[in-house]
């Protein structure tokens, strides 16, 4: 038997009649770009987590480079992330010419450390940097501390854009992530929690002015038509394909969000005690894009996954090395006192199958596969 990390096939197999019959429609009327199921997606996808605009894009990092081109990040800026995250978070900070400030994560949550964020904002300022702005990630689906971070970004007079890649479909205090932040974004990378058949991406938000300007920015800044260049933008548009096929996989959303956090509580309960397991705060709820245990003092995790591995169970580490340790980013500033909680988790985090077809018969293999290795 072959456990899947994350297995599509068997939302495939739930839903395919209607994706083949949303895939037939788009070809029949042959509007492939910016056609009839973008715009249907985008109101459904606003109703979801209510915000009041929903743009999609081409990819989850499109989507973060089109938000901070709505603010107008620019040279001389400081822009915080956290380092323990995927690398587009980093990434589209320098192409907007602001620099990249790093951020070190909670041991707890893994999420960014609002104290770490004051620390690195007086840092920045001693740089002769602008605090201009700071993407918290909803890392393995949980989202961030949101009111603490707005509180710090509003103090500062800096904006908030959410890196929902993989936190969307969670929920903080009675918000859903999307509706989050000056703008949140997300990504429909085909192994996310909402993912697509290939690539895609969105932003949401509330300020008409940012949506009118992230309208432009993604159709080559256009003014009021597609020859008026009002502004230097980008191409990053969600093929009408995709939209069709995320109409089917947003339907059957709701529900598998119920099923992914039974396959959580299944694991938690069964491992807790024996090895760090994710804490999730009662005021919020956790997508679980990643299931992600932490070693304790003691656990040798490339012992442990290699054991698993042996039994035919999949595990990865999400992420070895962390931005401020990378060749590309190992320059950009961090706070004097480094990022210990960052450095500490690359060495002791490691994912286990996550998806809501996970029955508990292989949750159960995965549980014994992984109680043996511990022992
Ligand atoms: C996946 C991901 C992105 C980028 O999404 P793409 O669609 O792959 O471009 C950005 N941020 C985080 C945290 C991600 O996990």
């Amino acid at each position: 038997m072959t456990i899947a990390f994350i297995d599509l096939a068997a939302q495939q197999a739930r839903i395919k009649d209607k994706i083949d019959a949303r895939i037939q429609t788009v070809l029949a009327h042959g509007k492939y770009i910016m056609g009839p199921e973008v715009v249907e997606l985008e109101g459904k996808l606003a109703a979801f987590c209510g915000a009041k605009h929903a743009l999609t894009c081409a990819n989850g990092t499109d989507a973060l480079q089109l938000a901070l081109m709505a603010l107008e990040a620019k040279s001389g800026d400081a822009v915080f992330c956290p380092s323990f995250t995927f690398a587009a978070t980093a990434e589209i900070v320098p192409m907007t010419g602001a620099t990249p400030v790093f951020v070190d994560v909670r041991p707890d949550s893994y999420n960014m450390d609002p104290e770490s964020l004051k620390a690195a904002i007086i840092h920045a300022r001693s740089l002769g940097l602008n605090p201009a702005g700071v993407i918290p990630v909803d890392l393995f689906g949980l989202p961030a501390d949101y009111d603490e971070i707005e509180t710090i970004a509003r103090e500062n007079g800096m904006w908030v854009v959410a890196d929902s890649a993989q936190g969307f479909g969670g929920t903080y205090k009675a918000r859903t992530t999307g509706s989050i932040g000056d703008i949140a974004t997300t990504s429909f990378f085909p192994a996310k929690p909402l993912g697509c058949y290939g690539d895609g991406g969105a932003l949401f938000t509330s300020n008409d002015a940012l949506a009118d300007k992230i309208r432009s920015f993604r159709v080559h800044g256009k003014g009021s038509h597609k020859y008026d260049n009002a502004r230097i933008g980008i191409n990053s548009r969600l093929d009408t394909l995709q939209a069709a096929i995320l109409l089917e996989k947003l339907a059957i959303f709701p529900d598998e969000i119920i099923a992914r956090q039974r396959v959580a509580a299944r694991y938690n309960e069964a491992l807790a005690g024996l090895i760090e397991v994710p804490r999730v705060g009662n005021d919020r709820s956790s997508i679980w894009a990643q299931y992600t245990l932490r070693t304790r003092a003691g656990q040798d995790r490339d012992a442990i996954m290699a054991a698993l591995k042996q039994a035919g169970i999949p595990s990865v580490v999400y992420y070895p090395l962390p931005l401020h340790r990378q060749t590309a980013y190992r320059d950009f500033p961090q706070p004097p006192g480094g990022l210990p909680q960052s450095e500490a988790l690359s060495q002791s985090v490691f994912s286990l199958p996550m998806h809501p077809y996970l029955d508990e018969e292989t949750s159960d293999t995965v549980i014994r596969g992984l109680k043996a290795a511990l022992s």
